[in-house]
């Protein structure tokens, strides 16, 4: 029997099995532990996959045949040998299946097709106001996805699934109806539709902008090598992602990590959500821009046009030497430092992650925002590399819901829809 003491690097293989009660879900079980080994080594013999998974020789050679015939593993090249013949190499299929990720924003919608190792191939990018129009939103992400796969020429069958995430909290994993809060003009949407108008059968995952964010920043960017790291996301709202233990988490009702809602000034700037002090109201869209069109009202580049002022915009300005513009900045990053801070005190992550269209600054938001951190944390680690700016950037949530797929398409109750033949 398979012994999960004697593998300790791969924790996803310790999965609680005393329920197996069928054959099909032993095989399932056994696949996707033969699987998901095979991927995280990239190559492996047969002989290494026998020893570490303590299954059968027959055994394995029957699961790889399954795996080599649904094309997601390869005999690659010869192996060292330890006496005798040598071995032929198993080598994971990284464009078995692609992948599409969905990234609807509050004002964008991003969407990518990704290979197996988060690679992109392909992207569509748009300003839309989300916030306001969910149906032109829904028809716009319906023809992005038509074009993607006319330009690519892949066809249902060449997915492994889809990932679609949302700007705010989930409240029906299935169907990716969210809070709507902030979004009433969203209230009893699902967006599941926009998608399966065009791709009826593969999985469809959804998540969290902020969340899946992290996702792809642990697996392929910045996080690689962290169990434990939060993804603090500088959009039109400002959120996180907490991955801690190597888990998203995500509380009690799907809400934590709403790090922008927490008070930094107890009588402050009043707030989208009610409240008074929150940190949004100062580093949030809203308030860098109205701010933003304050600094630039006498400067005639920007006579007549600001009402077309984005956070980029602002950056762009205080970079090119606008003072009240760096002010803005570096304002933003000083309070962005007390809720950074906040959250070391309360999770004592390994590394912050930031993203979105204020992270554009760079070491103008980094350098405030540090100095504040510091003097507001117990015993935090001061290193120069536990903050940085996210290395996926605006791809970052669209990889992640990309991400979601590869995550979920391997789990044992997972895989046999995954291991489907291409058409
Ligand atoms: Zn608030």
């Amino acid at each position: 029997m398979f012994d999960p003491d004697q593998v300790p690097d791969y924790p996803h293989l310790i999965t609680p099995k005393s329920e197996i009660s069928s054959t099909a879900a032993v095989r399932a079980h056994n696949l996707s532990l033969v699987l998901n080994l095979i991927r995280d080594r990239g190559t492996i013999t047969r002989a290494d996959i026998i020893h570490l998974t303590r299954l059968s020789a027959p055994t394995v050679s029957s699961l790889v045949n399954i795996l080599i015939a649904s094309d997601f593993v390869r005999e690659g090249g010869i192996g060292l040998s330890s006496g005798g013949r040598k071995p032929v190499v198993l080598e994971f299929n990284y464009e078995a299946r692609k992948v599409i990720g969905i990234d609807m924003g509050a004002a964008h919608i991003t969407i990518i097709i990704m290979n197996l190792k988060g690679e992109v191939s392909n992207r569509f990018s748009c300003h839309m106001d989300v916030l306001l129009k969910p149906a032109e939103s829904l028809q716009v992400i319906h023809d992005a996805i038509e074009n993607l796969l006319k330009e690519t020429g892949l066809t249902e069958s060449d997915l492994l699934g889809i990932g679609y995430t949302v700007p705010a909290p989930l409240e029906n994993e299935k169907t990716g109806e969210f809070v709507t809060h902030y979004m009433p003009a969203w209230k009893n949407i699902s967006c599941i539709q926009a998608v399966r108008d065009i791709i009826k059968d593969v999985p469809i995952y959804f998540e969290n902008d902020a969340n899946a964010a992290a996702i792809a920043e642990k697996c392929w960017g910045s996080g690689l090598g962290y169990d434990n790291l939060v993804y603090i996301k500088l959009g039109t709202g400002v959120g996180s992602g907490l991955i801690i233990n190597g888990q998203v988490y995500k509380g009690f009702s799907g809400t934590a990590g709403e790090i922008g809602h927490t008070t930094i000034e107890a009588d402050g700037r009043s707030c989208r959500c009610g409240n008074r002090g929150c940190l949004e109201s100062y580093i949030g869209m809203q308030g860098i821009l109205s701010d933003g069109r304050r600094a630039l009202a006498n400067d005639a580049r920007w006579a007549g046009k600001l009402d077309e002022l984005d956070v980029k915009g602002v950056v762009k300005a205080a970079r090119e030497g606008n003072r009240e513009c760096e002010k803005i900045i570096t304002t933003a990053g000083w309070y962005l430092g007390i809720g950074l801070a906040n959250i070391i005190n309360l999770v004592n992550p390994g590394l912050l992650i930031l993203g979105g269209d204020l992270a554009d600054a760079g070491q103008m938001l980094l350098d405030p925002a540090r100095q504040s951190l510091v003097e507001r944390t117990v015993g935090f680690n001061t290193r120069t590399d536990n903050l940085v700016i996210g290395e996926l950037g605006s791809n970052a949530v669209a990889v992640g819901a990309a991400t979601l797929v590869i995550a979920n398409a391997f789990q044992e109750t997972n895989i046999y829809s995954a291991l489907r033949n291409k058409d």
